[in-house]
């Protein structure tokens, strides 16, 4: 849809009190347009709607006098002062204010690319209102976890509205300027299996999909980091009595620094190699305390899960790690919001080398050499049923030595930090 012709259908919106254009097609859709025509709330709704487009058409939204054309980073430090959060990702760098409810996304020369609402307001705004106002999106992502509304302004000019997946309201919006945007390093991930059956196969790739669009609306998710030859070995599921060492003497052999992701159940069997691996400088982390989906948990046990980790690590290495992978990779705006709240970030992969799925090292190292890119984050296991990770490591480092790529941990690759 071009400025155009959403400014027509602006202004026929406000002749007629409400917009007609799409007939309802199911009893839900007809309860929910009937809920986004309550005359007041309606109003308001549309008020909100019109003042986002005003401002979307010039770069701008609600909230905050940036812009996505001609704003920089420098300019808004010197206005709002130091950000409370600032990131730097694959994704770029976001800066976020929490007293203003607004985050800005900006590029590697400091030119503002992003800017994002998380006005309160729009929580009262729904799908249904959206489309009265401006019609269909021209693009609706759909994903697990979300639906996002995509109207094109322009050729450079994208507007977005995210809605989390089981809620009516807008989280939040944004306005991004794609040509600005295009310093972005977003990498899709990769590793294959010949064990994995087709539809287990075909769900993955969708997952994978799905999750690399999710951590794009969140700043503290990552999947890989910025386009350095740099890359991050990691390891899951562990600490146990034999992988795990094998893993640490092997990394501390060739002077190269692992990520552990360690489950608080398994750090309170094996301290002494969960002090072994920090005192040889790798980093431990938290894969939660039982390994459970932790979108399937109430708010109360996912916080319960990510503190019962952190503090059996703190009672072994004397800090609390601050950063989280939830088991599976699954996550979704709750459980974001609950580790940020923890003040944890939320690290996944962009390379999956399946070490579970199949019993051969070399599949190991050739998912990761056939797929290497700058910024990698390569997911492997170090629990006590997976020995195969630890017999591919020394030609895995090796390999990637040879093409001169660095083996770094998460703080290094992500400039963020490991520990609270
Ligand atoms: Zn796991």
């Amino acid at each position: 849809m071009n400025k155009k012709s959403i400014l027509i259908m602006g202004m026929l919106c406000m002749l007629l009190t409400a917009c007609h254009a799409n007939p309802p097609s199911s009893s839900d859709q007809l309860q929910q347009r009937e809920d986004a025509l309550q005359p007041k709330e309606n109003n308001r709704a549309a008020d909100l709607l019109n003042r986002v487009m005003e401002k979307a058409q010039i770069g701008m939204t609600i909230g905050g006098p940036f812009n996505v054309l001609d704003s920089k980073i420098d300019e808004v430090k010197g206005e709002w002062g130091s950000p409370d959060k600032e990131d730097q990702a694959g994704k770029g760098f976001y800066a976020t204010y929490n007293d203003k409810n607004f985050a800005l996304g900006y590029n590697a020369a400091g030119e503002i690319f992003d800017v994002r609402s998380y006005a309160r307001e729009l929580n009262e705004i729904t799908s249904f209102q959206i489309e009265d106002r401006y019609g269909q999106p021209d693009q609706l992502r759909k994903t697990n976890r979300e639906e996002i509304f995509v109207y094109e302004i322009d050729k450079e000019i994208e507007l977005k509205f995210i809605i989390p997946k089981g809620e009516k309201g807008v989280h939040h919006l944004s306005v991004m300027n794609l040509e600005r945007a295009k310093d972005e390093y977003i990498l899709d991930i990769k590793g294959e299996s010949n064990q994995l059956s087709a539809t287990a196969w075909e769900s993955m790739k969708e997952w994978r999909k799905q999750i690399v669009l999710f951590a794009q609306d969140y700043g503290n998710v990552y999947i890989n980091g910025p386009n350095k030859k740099q890359v991050a070995l990691t390891f899951d599921d562990g600490p146990d009595g034999k992988v795990t060492p094998a893993i640490i003497d092997l990394l501390n052999k060739y002077k190269v620094k692992g990520n552990f992701f360690f489950l608080g159940r398994n750090v309170e069997k094996y301290p002494q190699v969960v002090k072994e691996a920090y005192n040889s400088g790798h980093l431990v982390l938290s894969h939660s305390y039982n390994h459970i989906e932790l979108p399937k948990l109430t708010a109360k046990e996912m916080q319960t899960e990510i503190e019962r980790a952190g503090n059996s690590i703190k009672t072994v290495i004397g800090k609390e790690p601050s950063i989280l992978r939830p088991p599976y990779g699954e996550t979704n705006k709750q459980v974001v919001e609950i580790a940020q709240q923890e003040g944890y970030s939320v690290v996944l992969w962009s390379i999956d080398t399946l070490d579970w799925s199949q019993k051969e090292a070399s599949n190991i190292v050739n998912n990761v050499m056939n797929y290497v890119r700058n910024g990698d984050i390569i997911l492997m296991h170090s629990d006590s049923k997976k020995t195969e990770a630890a017999k591919a490591l020394p030609e895995l480092i090796e390999s990637l030595q040879e093409q001169g790529f660095e083996m770094v941990d998460l703080e290094t690759l992500l400039n963020i930090k490991a520990y609270h």
